[in-house]
């Protein structure tokens, strides 16, 4: 099984490891052609603004919307999550806008503000999960098909709509892999 990670900034080295360590190939993803033959892409954390006007320039974010559309699995984590929101709280900016949700960025914060914690997501892992929050933004409204995998301080910080998975935080940056097992799962039961 493919999984792309969009590698134009950010921590998309972390999770092209990840992907590996699970014994699925990891392609870093920079052209609209390589998009094809996926069975799921990564849009990683990083500066969602940067990201985006690079998604238009290359001319990515067409082709990734419509892949995204037919059922490409994707999960966004930090920037990602941001990039897959149909709405900003703060920000009028829309990017990829696909995901029924509405996301306040740089939510707790400056980058001072960053922590960690840990936490079970029982649909996710039996074990609790250590969750990184750097910059992050949080989902502050939700539509009825999205599906609220986590709360951290009363705050949605992962939540799923059908083929679509968003982080606040970034999985990558830990050695747990629960949060990769749980998209290649999506992945593998693509329609
Ligand atoms: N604050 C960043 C943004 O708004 C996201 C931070 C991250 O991905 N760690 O794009």
């Amino acid at each position: 099984m493919k999984i792309g990670i969009l590698g134009f900034q950010g921590a998309f080295v972390e999770h092209e490891r990840h992907i590996g360590r699970l014994g699925y190939e990891p392609v870093v993803v920079r052209y609209p052609q390589q998009l094809d033959d996926l069975d799921g892409i990564i849009l990683p954390g990083g500066e969602s603004t940067t990201m985006g006007k690079l998604l238009c320039c290359t001319g990515m974010l067409e082709p990734l919307r419509n892949k995204i559309q037919e059922g490409l699995p994707v999960w966004g984590t930090c920037a990602g999550m941001i990039l897959l929101a149909k709405k900003l709280e703060n920000d009028p900016v829309r990017h990829l806008a696909l995901m029924d949700i509405t996301v306040k960025r740089n939510a707790y914060g400056t980058q001072i503000d960053s922590f960690d914690v840990s936490v079970e997501i029982p649909k996710v892992s039996p074990d609790p999960i250590p969750l990184v929050f750097i910059r992050a933004p949080y989902i502050t409204e939700s539509g009825a098909n999205v599906e609220v995998l986590c709360k951290v301080e009363g705050h949605i910080v992962a939540a799923r709509e059908r083929h679509l998975l968003a982080t606040s935080f970034h999985p990558e940056l830990t050695d747990d892999s629960s949060f990769h097992r749980y998209f290649a799962e999506m992945c593998k039961k693509r329609e």
